[in-house]
């Protein structure tokens, strides 16, 4: 606690928690000091205020701002120096369900990433990471907390790639933060290689399908990050720790850990050989797929994938009563051709 002294019969003090505050007030009542709280040093403001018979205690409470955001920005930025730059942000999700008052950074190396990580946890700040924004959950920042955006963290593949062959391995994919699941789709294209369960979203972020154990459909395939072999990860003390599917017992945990387990910064994924497949547009009746147990039943069993797309409305006209048994179904039917290789 900081005392200015007097200023004829003025007494500064500034307390810097409750337990001082409560000590400042008690020692004003003792010396029958009138206690003015203000926001820093007010003594020109108050001074007409003050008769020269009073005898005044000023107590500077700016300390319980502490928690005020302009204030967390404000010590963040001091001790960050700028490498990397922060800024306080209102965070918005796609969906806009969600809305966050943050402090936002881009770190581009990891070195960067290792002194947000210091400094918010000198400040005490709960630190997430935020991928495209497409969850609907509040699973990204606390309010006032350490929002980071990993697109543009460095990778440390050679030369520079975001997404490559594992080194040693045919089918193991290494994938950095922030790349897409239209990049990801892109490399299997050209790679010959394939996720069984692949993401038709194409601006989300892999890692984030992960972190969230998100996708995947068929009864016969698991979600994306059922097939994550290795991560890495900042901890909260900034040290970049590799866990592995093989040696690791919590590994189902560290697979899909909503970013509670540090700040992802890659991920190793285990792909198998692209299948060919010939994909099938069929226009049914609603009435003849849905009214038609046993039908529909063949439909799934015999065939490696099937998708029904209805747009309800699709039959109506203006001269005819709407009947939505005669409305079109959109069937496509997906199987590989021969053994799926060519
Ligand atoms: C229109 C739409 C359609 C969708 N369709 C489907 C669907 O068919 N099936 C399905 O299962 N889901 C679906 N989703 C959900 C969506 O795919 C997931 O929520 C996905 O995680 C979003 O990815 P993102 O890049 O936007 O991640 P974000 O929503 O930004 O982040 C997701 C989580 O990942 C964490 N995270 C991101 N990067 C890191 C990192 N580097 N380190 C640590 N943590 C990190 C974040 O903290 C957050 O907790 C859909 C969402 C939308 C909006």
């Amino acid at each position: 606690m900081a005392d200015k002294g007097f200023t004829h019969n003025v007494l500064h003090v500034r307390p810097d928690s409750i337990e001082q505050l409560k000590d400042c007030l008690e020692k004003a009542q003792q010396g029958n000091r009138v206690a003015i709280p203000t926001e820093g040093s007010a003594e020109d403001s108050l001074a007409h205020r003050i008769s020269p018979a009073e005898k005044i205690t000023i107590v500077d409470i700016s300390f319980l701002k502490k928690d005020d955001i302009k204030w967390i920005i404000h010590r963040f930025k001091k001790a960050i120096e700028n490498n990397p730059p922060v800024w306080i942000e209102t965070f918005r999700n796609w969906g806009q369900t969600q809305t966050i008052p943050v402090i936002a950074s881009v770190p581009m190396t990891l070195d960067q990433l290792k002194r947000l990580i210091k400094v918010a946890s000198e400040e005490k700040l709960s630190v997430r990471c935020a991928g495209s924004g497409h969850s609907w959950s509040p699973i990204f920042s606390d309010r006032n907390n350490l929002l980071i955006y990993m697109e543009n963290i460095k990778s440390d593949y050679e030369n520079g790639s975001r997404i490559r062959i594992s080194p040693g391995t045919v089918n193991h994919v290494d994938v950095m933060a922030g790349v897409t699941t239209r990049q990801f789709k892109e490399f299997q294209l050209e790679k010959k290689l394939n996720i069984p369960a692949n993401v038709i979203l194409e601006v989300v972020q892999m890692i984030s399908v992960v972190a969230t154990g998100c996708h995947g459909v068929g009864y016969d395939v698991k979600a994306p990050s059922d097939y994550v072999v290795k991560m890495r990860i900042m901890d909260a003390k900034g040290n970049l720790k590799t866990f592995q599917r093989d040696d690791n017992k919590m590994f189902k945990a560290i697979q899909a850990n909503f970013g509670c387990f540090g700040v992802i910064y890659d991920m190793t994924i285990e792909l198998k050989q692209q299948d060919i497949v010939k994909v099938e547009n069929q226009y049914r009746k609603l009435k003849d797929i849905f009214y038609d147990v046993e039908q529909l039943n063949t439909l799934f069993e015999e065939n490696m994938s099937v998708e029904l797309f209805w747009f309800p409305f699709n039959s109506e006209r203006s001269n005819v009563t709407y009947n939505p048994d005669d409305d079109e179904v959109w069937v496509r039917v997906i199987n590989k051709v021969g053994n799926g290789r060519m």
